[in-house]
């Protein structure tokens, strides 16, 4: 395929990785940032097999395998320790694991790959609006300076993008009722190691603890873990004004052998907090417009899957412009590569999150009556487990694994 002029919007997760991998293959890549110095918050992510697979194309999933924390699986229980969800990856294949990483040390290592690339990064550049045609993009900015044009704009400005208005396409995106705080502290001995904890009482509490291995700034530094509480959004700005010590002797009320990693915080500025939306958009590109990332399917994160989404996207775009003969051609058949998952993932988690995040009690005492059968029955298992681990192609059918003990994903 001919070398295109292409503009990414969002140095984020998916902009960065598409930036890089369509760079590499020789495109014009510009990618613009609004922030001046682009950094993600620092709360930890999960990373799936299939996640891996794309940093593994991007030659930088050694490294980050080296700074994050081995997953072997989830382990929820009640407050009072009953067990609800337990699932190993190693049911479905013993190969696989996930990947818990602080979001700083995911973030620096796509930075430093896009930096090695070929691909331009414009920092303090909003871009306030685009225009499209059947043959071109124009970006305007929010400081005012000069448009630029490109044949293609990729726009992965994340779940609450403010231009998929602007753009044309059709789409919904509400904000979910409930969010979460977050903060990553030392796990200095170790003892929340191996798999992803979480803790519940009813549908209104829910406390999860993640080892994402070491922080950025620290890679010979003691281990950690990211604490999450989820709380209603409209309760968010309560929760911050009534300071830390409420904070923890909430989180503690209810899981008390949390107290040696909530030992180390102090102070609310440690914590950050996230909303999230539910982002349906029926066609993905526009023109000579394309999303994606949250910015196209944006979800809960009861699946722990948005960042591995993105990753995907960017990797089924670059095969597919390897592959196609056009630019058009080429957003058809990354979109028809990525449609399907993308949507059983945003459904299942928009299905899922009332039993996690809600007022309705009932629907958490469901949930634990439930999910031990579940995780018991191996069909069911085996959903969980595809589900878990990033694999489901749809309602209907998984990627398998293959040979190299990756799930089967075609990557150029
Ligand atoms: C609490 C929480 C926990 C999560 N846990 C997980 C997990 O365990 N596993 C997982 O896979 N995912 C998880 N996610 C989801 C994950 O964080 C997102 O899916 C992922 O970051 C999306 O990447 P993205 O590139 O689409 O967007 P983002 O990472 O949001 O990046 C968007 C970028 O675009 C920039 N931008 C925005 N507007 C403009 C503009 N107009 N002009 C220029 N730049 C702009 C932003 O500054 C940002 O840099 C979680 C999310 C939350 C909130």
């Amino acid at each position: 395929m001919t070398p295109y002029r292409i503009a990414v919007v969002g140095c984020g997760v998916g902009g960065m990785a598409v930036a890089t991998l369509l760079a590499d293959a020789g495109h014009d890549v510009t990618l613009y940032e609004r922030f001046g110095e682009p950094r993600p918050l620092g709360a930890g992510l999960l990373l799936q097999p299939t996640g891996l697979k794309v940093l593994h194309r991007l030659g930088i999933e050694a490294a980050a395998l080296d700074m994050g924390a081995h997953i072997a699986g989830i382990d929820g229980r009640t407050t009072r320790g009953r067990k609800v969800l337990s699932l190993r990856y190693g049911q479905l294949d013993a190969r696989l694991h996930g990947l818990g990483i602080h979001r700083g040390v995911l973030f620096r290592l796509l930075f430093d790959r896009l930096r090695r690339s070929p691909a331009r990064l414009v920092t303090a550049s909003e871009v306030a609006g685009i225009e499209t045609t059947a043959k071109s993009a124009t970006l305007r900015f929010a400081n005012g300076a000069a448009t630029a044009s490109a044949d293609l704009v990729l726009v992965a400005d994340g779940a609450h993008s403010a231009l998929r208005a602007q753009a044309g396409v059709r789409f919904r995106a509400p904000l979910y009722p409930w969010g979460c705080l977050w903060a990553t502290l030392p796990d200095r001995e170790n003892r929340f190691a191996g798999v992803l904890h979480q803790r519940f009482r009813d549908s209104r509490v829910m406390i999860g603890a993640l080892p994402v291995g070491r922080q950025p700034d620290d890679p010979d530094g003691e281990p950690c873990v990211t604490v999450f509480w989820s709380l209603p959004a409209r309760d968010i700005d309560a929760a911050r004004a009534a300071g830390i010590a409420a904070f923890k002797a909430n989180v503690l009320r209810h899981w008390p052998e949390l107290g040696l990693p909530l030992s180390h915080l102090h102070d609310m500025d440690q914590v950050a907090s996230a909303t999230y939306r539910h982002v349906a958009m029926p066609r993905w590109s526009r023109e000579r417009a394309a999303f994606l990332g949250d910015a196209a399917h944006g979800t809960s994160p009861q699946l722990g899957q948005g960042a591995n989404m993105a990753l995907l996207d960017a990797a089924a775009l670059a095969t597919a412009f390897a592959t196609a003969p056009d630019i058009t051609a080429a957003l058809a058949q990354a979109e028809a590569a990525r449609q399907g998952p993308a949507r059983f993932y945003r459904q299942a988690s928009h299905l899922l999150t009332p039993f996690y995040q809600s007022r309705f009690a009932p629907l958490g005492w469901l949930r634990d009556l439930a999910f031990g059968p579940l995780c018991a029955f191996p069909p069911t298992r085996d959903m969980m487990l595809s589900t878990l681990a990033g694999v489901r192609r749809g309602w209907l059918g998984t990627s398998p694994v293959n040979a190299d003990g990756r799930p089967d994903i075609p990557m150029v």
